[in-house]
């Protein structure tokens, strides 16, 4: 019988990329909605995979998933998929970890780079009023090299991006916990043995965590409180990791020097978020001192069409070979469908 593969937020109307890898012998369903109870409740039931981008796959998704044996997230993070009550009903989850690692971490490098050497301000200020023809409309000004990268989060984009930043003749220092003795051995990098000790010593803090209970809300008050005076701060991971209420505070009191954000803790961005109203309304206290992107950390052509391409295998190949690629709720997937 053939197989179905349901795209509820499919990323394009014709799925060209993806009916290309699957041949003609499977049924494809592209209803192309933002929410769960937007899509016929037979699209669900009677799906074999299921390959997501925003909709969210809880319990209640789950419970009409009466068929499905796999569900692709197809990006990296996989926060808005139950893992639990989808490995308990035998269906795993699987993300795409591997499209975009070295866009994201060129972005974070980027927002750096902007800060130090004013790449955004100077453009913004001459086009406002070409005679202001000065170097003192940078006020993140700063030689990088010698100063030091703090990583938090030392996977694949972490790593990316550590790398880069040698480059530019920055030391390194990362705190991962869960990350085996010796991580930083082939690299020659300082590990940090807490959030704390790498706070306290990064020049540039850089966040590249997933998601998690431990992770939301990581950069608060307290964090901000334990960086070092003057610090850019750069989070291209999850909004919620970061508490935007002690940015602003850590802006306001010159704590932090910069801030560089790719994703916020509500999306689309917020007026509604102090943070963003200050930034958008240019508040002296945030001007020239913020980066804001919406969640373009990832995006090149060329990684979007990894992304698509490679989500849509993994839930293919596991339908028609039952070959198991970047499964991430392992832990509970006791018995598969
Ligand atoms: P990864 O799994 O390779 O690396 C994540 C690292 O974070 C792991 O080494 C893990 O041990 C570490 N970690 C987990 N919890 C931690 C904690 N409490 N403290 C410190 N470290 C912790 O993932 P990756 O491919 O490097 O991606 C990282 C994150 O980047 C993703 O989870 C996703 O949320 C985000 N991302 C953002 C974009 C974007 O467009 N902005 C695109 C892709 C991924």
């Amino acid at each position: 019988m053939a197989h179905t593969i349901l795209f509820p937020d499919g990323r394009s109307p014709e799925l060209e990329i993806e009916r290309a890898v699957t041949g003609p012998d499977v049924v494809i369903l592209n209803p192309r909605q933002k929410r769960f109870d937007a899509i016929d409740l037979s699209a669900w039931e009677s799906c074999d995979a299921v390959v997501v981008a925003r909709i969210p796959i809880d319990a209640a998704v789950v419970a009409h998933l009466k068929r499905a044996r796999i569900v692709v997230r197809d990006g990296v993070g996989y926060d808005i998929v139950d893992l639990k009550t989808c490995g308990e009903a035998g269906i795993a989850v699987c993300n795409v970890p591997d499209y975009g690692t070295t866009e994201v971490a060129d972005s974070a490098i980027s927002m750096m780079l902007s800060f130090a050497r004013g790449t955004t301000i100077y453009d913004a200020a001459l086009r406002a009023d070409l005679a202001g023809w000065t170097y003192a409309h940078n006020v993140t000004a700063r030689r990088l090299r010698g100063t030091c990268f703090g990583v938090i989060g030392f996977g694949r984009i972490g790593t990316a991006a550590a790398l880069r930043a040698q480059a530019f003749g920055m030391r390194v220092a990362f705190y991962d916990p869960f990350l085996p003795n010796g991580a930083e051995l082939p690299f020659g990098f300082m590990r940090a043995q807490s959030l704390e000790e790498l706070l306290g010593q990064a020049d540039v803090v850089s966040l590249h965590t997933p998601l998690t209970d431990e992770t939301r809300g990581m950069i608060n008050a307290a964090a901000v409180a334990a960086m070092k005076p003057g610090a850019y701060l750069i989070n291209t991971a999850r909004g919620p990791v970061c508490d935007t209420s002690a940015l602003l505070g850590g802006l306001k009191s010159g704590k932090l020097l910069a801030v560089g954000l790719d994703v916020l803790p509500s999306e689309p961005a917020q007026l509604t978020d102090p943070l963003v109203a200050a930034w958008q309304a240019n508040e002296p206290w945030v001007r020239g001192r913020m980066l804001l992107a919406p969640h373009s950390g990832f995006y090149s052509p060329d990684a979007f069409v990894d992304m698509r391409r490679k989500a849509v295998e993994t839930a293919y190949h596991y339908l028609r070979d039952g070959k198991l690629a970047n499964c991430v709720n392992a832990e509970y997937l006791k018995r598969r469908r």
